[in-house]
């Protein structure tokens, strides 16, 4: 079915991919596969996340926070401010790695410069120099009973939430993959694998949020029994 039938939209869903820094490319191509009928855009100006042509939803990719954290370090940059209201208001974000370090309310040792959006503390470099970079099969309930092929790249692992967040997935080490509303994290990399579960999630977060806008006459809404079922579960 079509994204119009599903949200009632004149137009195709626009999922942006922030294009400053990271492997950004990847996710376009990962977003593609899940799902042909989306549009996706590189952004890297405020008039894509709130002029006419506006986004509807983010991906924030792996890369290096640190490089980052010094655009946003002024507080005064007209794009990091367009996203982090638009968050605020509901448009879905997704951070992978990097990107989950970037929406943190907290990051251990560290003042570097983040949007803060979700209630999490992350530890940035958590599995050290002996596993900069590893593979496991990951359980996560809500991609179905297959384990997803999860890939750390000198990754973070999100050491505490708050309670409006859902754990979604956790390691011996501690928590990988988590939601927050319209807001979803994973430390581990889904856009280098083939598996194009964890980015069909989010498109499903996406419609869910446009139709939960009132883009869907109530006649035409479907019954979501995927992303957009999920209720919070603390989690401490
Ligand atoms: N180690 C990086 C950082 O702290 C994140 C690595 C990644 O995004 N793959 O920013």
């Amino acid at each position: 079915m079509s994204d119009k039938k599903l949200t009632g939209l004149q137009r195709k869903i626009r999922v942006g991919v922030l294009a400053l820094q990271g492997d950004f490319a990847e996710h376009m191509n990962a977003l593609q596969r899940a799902d042909s009928e989306i549009e996706t855009s590189a952004v890297r100006y405020a008039e894509q996340i709130s002029g006419e042509l506006a986004i509807d939803a983010l991906v924030i990719p792996g890369g290096e926070s640190t490089a980052i954290a010094r655009l946003v370090d002024d507080g005064n940059d007209p794009l990091f401010a367009a996203i982090k209201s638009r968050a605020q208001s509901g448009m879905p974000v997704y951070g992978t790695c990097m990107g989950s370090i970037f929406l943190a309310r907290e990051i251990e040792g560290s003042k570097q410069g983040r949007l803060a959006l979700m209630d999490i503390a992350v530890k940035r470099n958590a599995f050290g120099a002996q596993r900069r970079s590893f593979e496991i099969d990951l359980p996560v309930a809500e991609l179905g009973a297959e384990a997803f092929p999860a890939v750390f790249i000198r990754a973070p692992i999100i050491t505490s939430c708050g309670p409006a967040v859902t754990v979604m997935a956790t390691i011996a080490e501690g928590i990988v993959m988590a939601r927050q509303d319209n807001l979803l994290i994973s430390a581990f990399h889904p856009e280098i694998v083939d598996d194009s579960r964890v980015h069909a999630y989010f498109i499903d977060m996406v419609r869910s949020a446009l139709t939960a806008a009132g883009s869907v006459r109530s006649s035409e809404a479907l019954p979501f029994t995927g992303a957009g079922a999920l209720s919070p579960a603390p989690y401490h």
